[in-house]
């Protein structure tokens, strides 16, 4: 049996393994690599294996890095299942389609951005990546498999989806193969959640596995706790809507981060710590992610099932409105104090949270809330990098609004959480492979584990291929 490492190595995006045994060849994941023209080039790079030798795929949840090339690889002939948990399916709806709207708009701005320079027209076309027909058709090949309930994808193999704790419907998938008579199990951590993070089940424990892969994201770091967090997150919304009177300005990924703000500002307001909140979710996308977690109880843990119940009972609860057409969007732009906006994108570079940037930046009233991770690059890092002023829709805004970084939100478990994680195995994995992580990381986490318990531990870089 051979593993192929075709992504997340020594790197953080663009997950995919191709596992190969005698009689069988699946792949774990399909993401598409993120940040700057290198991970383009990776993506509109052929694929090194042939899509149509592919008999199924295994994912573990619904963020792009690790589902964003399944259209793609569907297109070029996989015709195979693609087994994930049915909350990860849901998300997939809308995650897919927005993917490949934005492949399609990429293009087109290609095209004529190149065309107007250059004499052959032809020569210059811009394909997308993928179309929204083919992630229609991608999805239709989605298979939703329940948590913890055995699965035989195929004569030779057969598996478990077990809680990751990351986003909604993250798995950790074991995978028993038979390989050629020998039986091997192989774990996939896939992103491991924080234990004790809002809204989700803490990641399941796992006790053994011949071949273990884990990730390593925040394997060089620890977070803040989530108390520190919400004491961050009252003073900020305390002292801009109560004492300065100006809007409070939250850029969130439309997935996992929205509904977690949500969801703490619901629990400090029924702990008395905030009240009155007015709130305002602008992301049609976001709004669908919080309407697919409310509808998944079953996998909320036992502090956010007490949360909903206060909700339905409905008393001294937030206002909450969700804005849809793209007139209630620019209606918030005429707010002037007391409101709390939630929107997208996360990094600020695109969607609706540059118009309501453009129109609360340059008050000294307001404050922006930053709680999540700011890419090189983008928007959200300039802010955070201290820019007095930025450009927005060719616009020079000055920067007056306080400025807050709420540490402590993270969908990954840091050192501490991955190694407590790792401590339950009860012995050592033939082999351990670190991905999903940059290089320096992926290493000094691995150098962690051989201090630590002396396993045998590798780092793979990009196409290597580990005989097991
Ligand atoms: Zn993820």
């Amino acid at each position: 049996m051979k593993i192929q490492f075709h992504g997340a190595s020594r790197e953080v995006t663009g997950s995919c393994y191709v596992l190969e045994a005698d009689g069988v060849r699946f792949l774990v994941d399909c993401g598409m690599f993120q940040g700057g023209r290198e991970a383009r080039d990776k993506n509109y790079a052929a694929f090194e294996f042939n899509p149509r030798e592919i008999d199924f795929v295994l994912l573990t949840h619904a963020h792009i890095d690790h589902s964003g090339m399944l259209p793609r690889l569907v297109a070029e002939g996989f015709s195979g299942p693609i087994y994930t948990t049915q909350a990860t399916a849901e998300l997939l709806q809308i995650m897919l389609r927005d993917s490949a709207h934005i492949q399609e708009k990429e293009a087109d701005w290609g095209q004529y951005s190149r065309g107007r320079n250059s004499r052959k027209a032809r020569d210059t076309e811009v394909k997308p990546l993928y179309t929204l027909d083919q992630a229609e058709v991608c999805l239709g090949q989605l298979q939703p498999v329940v948590y913890d309930a055995d699965l035989s994808p195929h004569a030779l193999v057969r598996c478990k989806f077990r809680e990751a704790g990351h986003i909604l419907g993250s798995a950790i998938i074991e995978v028993w193969v038979d390989d050629a008579g020998q039986h091997k199990k192989l774990v996939f951590s896939g992103d491991l959640g924080n234990a004790g993070q809002p809204i989700l089940q803490d990641p399941a424990i796992i006790e053994s596995a011949d071949v273990l892969l884990i990730e390593s994201t925040y394997g060089d770091r620890l977070h803040k706790t989530l108390d520190q967090t919400m004491d961050e997150l009252v003073h900020a919304i305390t002292d801009t809507l109560k004492r300065k009177g100006g809007n409070v300005i939250i850029p969130a990924f439309t997935v996992g981060r929205t509904q977690e703000i949500l969801y703490l500002l619901y629990d400090l307001t029924r702990q008395g710590r905030l009240h009155d909140l007015n709130i305002y979710v602008d992301s049609p996308m976001a709004t669908s992610a919080t309407e697919i977690t409310m509808k998944h109880i079953e996998l909320m843990d036992t502090e956010a099932r007490g949360l909903m119940q206060w909700l339905k009972r409905g008393q001294n609860v937030p206002q909450v409105r969700f804005t849809q057409s793209v007139e209630e969007s620019m209606a918030l732009n005429q707010i002037k104090g007391g409101a709390i906006i939630l929107s997208a994108s996360g990094m600020c570079d695109a969607g609706r949270i540059k118009h309501h940037l453009s129109y609360n930046l340059g008050r000294t009233e307001c404050s922006v809330l930053i709680t999540g991770f700011q890419a090189g690059g983008t928007l959200g890092r300039r802010l955070v990098d201290g820019a007095k002023i930025v450009r927005i829709f060719g616009r020079d805004v000055p920067v007056r609004a306080d400025l807050y970084t709420i540490g402590g939100l993270s969908a990954h478990a840091d050192q501490a959480g991955l190694l407590s994680w790792l401590g339950h195995f009860r012995k050592p994995p033939h082999h351990t492979f670190i991905v999903h992580g940059e290089e320096n990381v992926a290493f000094g986490f691995a150098d962690l584990i051989r201090e630590n318990w002396n396993w045998h531990v590798e780092v793979p870089g990009y196409k290597d291929e580990f005989e097991l």
